[in-house]
């Protein structure tokens, strides 16, 4: 073993930097946050291949005196702490002390800076970590930095980049990530010579939003502000109509700090649960605001992920208040203007048609049965509904099929959701329940619905004219009402006078056993029985249309789909979804006029009927100006 000695500066500024300058990303964030803790007011910054060849980033901040700009490069040398107690209340963006030191190190460098209390500025370079002296230099007010060559000794390093567009698409992310957080500062950004961003300063962040992300959301940001002693939280969310196949639209800032948290991630995702299809992500644009000391920044050198004193209450803030703006607004899909070629289809306004298009396909595909066996069982449907009535024991239902059950069973009402396991759903129902209060109320119908091709309800309303699928519709009352009951603990399940055995494969059977729990919250009693076979010995009441066997079955499937076992919020959900679906009527069912009424009824008893729980929209609107516009009524 050769001896331990210590490493020169060189050697641990290489390391560090290996910790946090990953790209020209890195080194353009780390730059632009410099410039924003100096006060800036304007920012300009150019790139070559990339940043590759060269990042210059100016500003006309405090800048350096020149008898600290030796110190600037210095690792561990930073002007923004002061002692160890400034570490848990960070208000600026650096403080680590340590990026020019480590960019310093894998670059050829150049500092010129002149400070507010200085006549003439100064010069420092630095390549590869050797220092030259600082020179006297004329210059104005702020600081310039020259980044060149970067990684040039570091090779391992620099063969890992990609081509200088890859490159200039990650910088130019960084870019926005800072100008975003800052829309009071002036911005630009030139990549080979040519300007692609003048952000002038502004008071209005949706014109900044905007310039990024393109006009599409200009009409489709929802603002929201939320605050409490600790926490504000503000900014907009885009309807759901605007999503994508991940989350990179989804922006938080953190006191000024772009952050990526995945508890703030999920709670959006909750938030707009049932508004967006399976696998989409939802766009957001947050700010939270909080004193310094009730979150730690110095979790990770990039200082991407931070740790909230009391993450849990920033997690249910941010869904609170998302779901009750989400409840006071109509999300209608409107029928897009005439000559935009495609419907109000999802694909067509995010550009990416053809994923879309496959999640539709696979829902489809999991809720078999509804074409097929549309038309020939109209008591299945009569069955569901009165169910739905039965186990809404009061509550104005559906039920435009009273017949009287025949079935050798006894009833049983259950009370099986302890309150510990009510917890994960409860969560965001307490949230979605919280505070404005003023939900969103259907504007009412000016004459009776009618029924198109077994399928569509028309009615009229004071804007225009709605066309619903009675599917999604029934679908979608009959989840929310299914997940308040199971919230309440009283999903009615039907119990059977002999259990009824089922064989299951033995991953089937694993996966059954292991969510019994969470069966019985829904009214599903599994026994094991020996061998590869369970018992059944309750199920829900709602689909008594389907035997007990086939429940279990479209059950399984859903426990085991996808391969790992879903956590279990989301499997309650998942069987909700499924429940729903199996005991609402389907496409083809025909309806009386009656019926017709009451279905459409039952959508003021419910939080969002303008989507089905999968997120496909449950109605249309078309206004009365898109129909005069369309027929040239001007
Ligand atoms: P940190 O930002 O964590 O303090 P850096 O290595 O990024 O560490 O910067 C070191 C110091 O150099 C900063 O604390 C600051 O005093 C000074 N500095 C760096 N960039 C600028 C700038 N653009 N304007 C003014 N001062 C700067
Ligand atoms: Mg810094």
């Amino acid at each position: 073993m050769p001896h331990i000695q210590k490493l020169s500066p060189h050697v641990v500024n290489q390391i560090a930097a290996g910790e946090v300058i990953e790209r020209p990303a890195s080194v353009v964030k780390e730059l632009l946050e410099n410039s924003v803790d100096s006060g800036a007011t304007r920012i300009d910054v150019a790139l070559e291949q990339g940043g590759l060849e060269l990042i210059r980033i100016s500003d006309n901040g405090s800048g350096i005196a020149s008898d600290e700009m030796l110190l600037a490069v210095t690792s561990h040398a930073t002007s923004k702490l002061r002692d160890a107690d400034d570490l848990f209340r960070v208000a600026t963006l650096g403080f680590r002390g340590e990026a020019l030191a480590s960019i310093a190190a894998v670059s050829h460098l150049t500092l010129r800076s002149c400070s507010e209390s200085e006549q003439a500025g100064a010069l420092l370079e630095v390549n590869g970590g050797s220092l030259s002296p600082v020179t006297p230099f004329g210059c104005p007010k702020g600081t310039v930095v020259e980044v060149r060559n970067l990684f040039f000794n570091t090779p391992v390093r620099r063969r890992f980049m990609r081509t200088s567009q890859t490159e200039f698409g990650h910088a130019s992310e960084a870019f926005a990530r800072v100008a975003l957080a800052y829309p009071d500062i002036h911005f630009t950004l030139e990549h080979q010579g040519r300007r692609l961003y003048d952000l002038p300063p502004t008071d209005r962040w949706r014109d900044r939003i905007v310039t990024f992300f393109g006009d599409e959301l200009r009409e489709n940001l929802i603002w929201i502000d939320n605050s409490d002693e600790t926490l504000r939280l503000s900014g907009y969310a885009a309807s759901p109509s605007i999503n994508r196949g991940n989350n990179r639209m989804q922006y938080v800032f953190l006191n000024g700090r772009y952050i990526r948290d995945r508890s703030l991630q999920h709670a959006l995702g909750e938030a707009y649960r049932g508004l967006i299809m399976t696998g989409r992500y939802p766009v957001a644009f947050l700010r939270l605001d909080m004193q310094p000391e009730l979150v730690d920044v110095n979790v990770h050198p990039t200082k991407l992920e931070v740790r909230f004193q009391d993450g849990g209450r920033v997690y249910s803030q941010l869904l609170g208040t998302l779901r009750s703006h989400f409840l006071s607004t109509d999300l209608t899909v409107r029928v897009q203007p005439a000559g935009d070629s495609g419907g109000p289809a999802q694909g067509s306004q995010t550009g990416q048609g053809t994923s879309v298009e496959s999640h539709q396909a696979a829902m489809r595909a999991w809720a078999r049965g509804e074409s097929e066996s549309a038309g020939n069982q109209p008591s299945s449907a009569r069955q569901a509904s009165l169910d739905l009535g039965r186990a809404m024991g009061g509550t104005p239902a559906f039920r435009p099929f009273d017949t009287d059950r025949t079935f050798g069973t006894e009833r049983d009402s259950r009370s099986g959701a302890s309150p510990e396991s009510a917890g994960e759903l409860s969560r965001s129902d307490a949230a979605a329940a919280s505070p404005t209060g003023d939900s969103h109320v259907p504007p009412p119908y000016r004459s009776a619905g009618v029924q198109l091709h077994n399928r569509y309800l028309v009615a009229e309303h004071d804007q225009g004219m709605v066309v619903i699928d009675q599917h999604a519709l029934h679908e979608r009352i009959l989840y929310e009402q299914l997940r308040q009951t199971v919230l309440e603990g009283r999903l009615e399940s039907q119990r059977l006078l002999v259990p009824e055995p089922v064989t299951l494969a033995a991953p089937e059977l694993a996966a059954a056993l292991e969510a019994r729990e969470t069966l019985a919250r829904l009214g599903i009693d599994v026994q094991p029985f020996g061998g590869d076979t369970v018992l059944v010995s309750s199920y829900p009441a709602m689909l008594a249309k389907l035997r007990p066997e086939e429940v279990l079955r479209q059950v399984v499937e859903q426990l085991v789909s996808g391969g790992k076992m879903p956590d279990r919020r989301d499997l309650l959900d998942e069987l909700l979804h499924m429940i729903a679906c199996k005991a609402a009527i389907k496409a083809g069912d025909r309806l009386s006029p009656e019926e017709v009424n009451a279905l459409l009824e039952q959508r003021h008893h419910c939080q969002d009927t303008h989507h089905c729980p999968h997120g496909r929209p449950a109605a249309l609107v078309f206004t009365r100006e898109e129909l005069d516009r369309r027929f040239r009524r001007t």
